[in-house]
């Protein structure tokens, strides 16, 4: 092993998947195990420390080469504490790096999933040399992260950037957070689905009920009959798009950026919610500051968290000489 490895983690509701990856983005020893989340936060962290030690081993890693990890959150990456988090049950306050790292006896950084993107899109992605980058991930909810003038802006306990519940409507439709007019409740995989399986019990929902048989309703599904020109799930989708342009609009003036990356299973929608995010974008936004700012899908796919957790251990144990990243 020539150039520098970190050892990644990416800890999802499902799956726990580890790596040996490399600075220029090499990924070795990938493996995976099923979460388990149900067993409670110590049989998880045990989990995940077994199969850290495992493909270390594996892989000849050096005693000294640094751990991250990208977790759901909120959390706490200062102090490295999980204070709750809906994916993995009875999770409340749980100190995650202290625990990891009596397994594993290696350095461990913990951030949320979002802000790992970013950072993940900086050194791998789509924004690599970019120093002012939105990022954007359309999941089951949304998160992202914010980097400016390369330094990723996360607040005074490390919780900040939650860009998916930025309010776009005042009288908007309940979130899960609490709040009223989020982003995620307008374009979130969640509330995709949640406005659709509305939409297929009235009268305007024949072709999703006739598309979807006996499946649940998805956003994909959406996306089939949008296509095949249904104006119920078109209007969905537009309304979807253009609260995210309004949300768009708004981190332009905040952050000046030079890219926003949008990534997430959502973004597989492409121009359906892309397009109206578009043309709405302009109305919320100065028009300096989006000029010559690009907006780029993520090409990093199934890798995104494993990246973004490697991304982060190498921003913070210092292992990339001349980082752009600082903390
Ligand atoms: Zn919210």
């Amino acid at each position: 092993m020539d150039e520098q490895h970190v050892l990644a983690v990416d800890l999802g509701g499902t799956n726990i998947r580890v790596a040996v990856i490399g600075e220029s983005g090499a990924v070795e020893n990938r493996t995976q195990l099923p979460t388990g989340a149900e067993d409670g936060p110590d049989a998880v962290i045990g989990r995940i420390g077994n199969l850290i030690n495992q493909v270390a081993a594996d892989a000849g890693v050096a005693a000294d080469v640094p751990v991250g990890v990208a977790s759901p959150g909120p959390l706490n990456p200062r102090s490295g504490v999980v204070h709750y988090t809906p994916n993995l049950p009875g999770w409340r306050d749980v100190p995650f790096v202290e625990k990891l790292s009596a397994i594993v006896h290696r350095d461990v950084a913990l951030a949320n999933d979002g802000n790992c993107g970013a950072l993940g899109e900086v050194q791998f992605g789509r924004a690599r040399n970019i120093k002012n980058l939105v990022y954007l991930a359309l999941g089951t909810g949304i998160g992202g992260g914010i980097i400016s003038e390369g330094v990723l802006i996360d607040g005074k306990n490390g919780l900040g950037a939650e860009v998916g519940h930025t309010v776009v409507a005042l009288d908007g439709p309940r979130c899960t957070c609490g709040s009223i007019g989020c982003l995620e409740a307008f374009a979130s995989g969640w509330a995709i689905q949640a406005e659709a399986e509305h939409i297929a019990t009235t009268a305007d929902g024949d072709m999703l009920r006739e598309i979807a048989g006996d499946r649940p309703i998805h956003a994909g599904i959406v996306a089939e009959a949008a296509r095949r020109g249904d104006l119920a799930a078109k209007a969905l989708l537009d309304r979807a798009g253009r609260a995210l342009g309004a949300a768009m609009g708004s981190f332009i003036n905040m952050f000046d950026p030079e890219m926003i990356v949008i990534g997430g299973g959502v973004a597989a929608l492409g121009d359906l919610i892309m397009g109206p995010a578009k043309l709405a974008m302009p109305s919320h936004s100065f028009i300096d500051m989006r000029a010559g700012m690009t907006i780029e899908y993520s090409a990093l796919g199934a890798h995104t968290g494993l990246y973004g957790a490697a991304a982060l251990a190498f921003v913070q144990f210092g292992k990339v000489e001349g980082s752009i990243i600082s903390r």
